[in-house]
């Protein structure tokens, strides 16, 4: 029987697991972690009975994604919740912008920004579904949709400084760059909006929703249909070298490429090993877990219903912060993304007192506490806020990387989004998952398209282990 030993169990490391035993192989997971799951793990962490996501927690491209389809995750246990709101921003003095599904409505309620947001987002969110399958595979393909991907290109190429001008009022311009934010990377840089449109779009075709009971339900979906094939799980393992792994005819590693340059050693290609070893990390994200009583007194009241509220100010303040995060400087007031997930899932919180999930985008590496920095900044659009606190948990970017190594120096996107590694990630080759090593493939987030908890990083580099079988 043809055998596959997957190095991972993130997202990734499960689709790849689960497309190559659903074709017949026999699969083995190892993982270094005591748990499996990598970045859809959620945790009591602060207080018993509220249910916290450890990494990922909003899944806008989950339901767009080819492998969750394929392998019916919802059919498998797994329950989508959404909030009333998907995302918003305040700015100071209770104003601020909100995203629902409707894209008209969204528009209607920004004022004189409101015809730009209708005019861009719009079309692209008629067009999503065929616009995701091109952008969740490499880049460098034949696109079935040219027309529909070349709109999206048009927009997605830009600067994000340059795309918010269209959106006319600070708060239609803010709301549409705290999107952008996600790339963690500086935002007057080529192809900076390209996240932004991309969730901002997925934001009006899917929502942006969280699985009911923690993002550790969808790796426990993913489990159930393993089960159904079969797949074996190690965990408490690190794999440190190709040799360990007892000669299968499949590799599939949901490792950073520097990880995997060392696991492969001298079987890899003197070139490969050196372009894993150059591919770039980004920014690191300090996480701050918060038990809140009451839930948060957002002053914007656009905010009190968002699943997901950007803080960070105007374009400006946010353009300042995340060029000194690129630059290695820690700013003042940096971005913070907070979580409100429990307003889509009512599951995850204990009476009124509930679980609130907030990081700040932060130099790599940063060994300061951003505690203070992110509860002010939402103390700043929330007055009272403090007050309601009752525990908190915090994760520095080194206990970032400590918990899951794939997050470099606290990078929790596996890899800088800059314009050459959105397209050529991890390396420019004609199959970006292959390693050189004849039968070992990288299959994480470091490979198209990117960061995510989609799985479609593992399940492409699997159809292409598969087809080169
Ligand atoms: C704080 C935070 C917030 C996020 N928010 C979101 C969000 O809202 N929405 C979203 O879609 N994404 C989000 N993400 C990103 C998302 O979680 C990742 O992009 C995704 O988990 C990547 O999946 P992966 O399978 O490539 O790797 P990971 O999920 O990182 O998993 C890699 C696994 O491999 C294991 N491993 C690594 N090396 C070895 C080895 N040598 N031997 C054995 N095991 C090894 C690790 O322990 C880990 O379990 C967030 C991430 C973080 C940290």
């Amino acid at each position: 029987m043809t055998t596959a030993v997957v190095v991972g169990s993130g997202p990734n490391g499960l689709a790849a697991a689960l497309t190559l035993a659903a074709a017949g192989l026999q699969v083995r997971v190892i993982e270094a972690a005591d748990e499996l799951g990598g970045g859809i793990r959620s945790s009591e962490l602060t207080l018993p009975g509220l249910v916290h996501d450890e990494c990922s927690g909003m899944h806008p491209l989950v339901l767009c994604s080819a492998f969750a389809e394929r392998f019916d995750l919802a059919g498998a246990g797994l329950t989508w919740r959404w909030a009333p709101a998907e995302f918003a921003h305040p700015l100071d003095d209770g104003r601020g912008g909100v995203a629902v599904r409707s894209v008209s409505e969204t528009a209607a309620g920004l004022g004189k920004g409101g015809p730009g947001w209708q005019h861009t987002f719009g079309p692209l969110t008629e067009r999503f579904g065929t616009i995701s399958q091109e952008f969740l595979q490499p880049v460098l393909h034949i696109p079935r949709h040219p027309l529909h991907l070349a709109r999206f290109g048009a927009y997605a190429g830009l600067p994000a400084t340059l795309l918010a001008r269209r959106f006319r009022t600070p708060e239609a311009q803010a709301l549409f760059t705290g999107v952008a934010v996600h790339s963690f990377r500086p935002l007057d840089t080529l192809a900076s909006s390209a996240i932004g449109v991309a969730l901002t779009t997925a934001a009006h075709a899917f929502g942006w929703p969280v699985a009911e009971g923690g993002s550790a339900a969808i790796r426990d979906a993913i489990l159930a249909r393993a089960a159904e094939h079969g797949v074996q799980f190690e965990t408490g393992r690190r794999v440190t070298s190709l040799d360990e792994l007892g000669g299968p005819d499949l590799v599939m590693l949901d490792t950073s490429p520097a990880a995997a340059a060392r696991i492969a050693g001298d079987r890899m290609p003197r070139h490969v090993h050196r372009a894993y070893l150059r591919y770039r990390h980004g920014p690191g994200a300090f996480k701050v877990d918060f038990a809140v009583e009451g839930g948060v007194p957002w002053a914007h009241e656009g905010s009190r219903s968002a699943g997901t509220v950007h803080l960070g100010g105007g374009v400006k303040e946010m353009a300042a912060a995340e060029r000194d995060v690129a630059a290695g400087r820690m700013p003042a007031r940096p971005f913070v993304l907070v979580g409100q997930q429990y307003l889509a899932d009512k599951t995850r919180s204990a009476g009124d007192v509930h679980p609130l999930y907030a990081y700040a985008h932060v130099p790599a590496g940063f060994t300061g506490d951003a505690t203070e920095a992110i509860t002010a900044r939402i103390e700043q659009f929330a007055p009272g806020f403090r007050d309601r606190i009752r525990a908190t948990y915090v994760r520095s970017t080194t206990q970032m990387s400590r918990h899951n190594a794939n997050y470099v120096a606290g990078d929790i996107v596996t890899g800088a989004n800059d314009a050459w590694q959105l397209v050529f990630r991890p390396r420019p080759a004609p199959d970006p998952y292959a390693t050189g090593v004849p039968g070992v493939s990288l299959c994480s987030a470091a490979t198209p398209p990117g960061a995510g908890a989609h799985g479609m990083c593992g399940y492409n580099a699997a159809q292409r282990a598969l087809a080169r079988l």
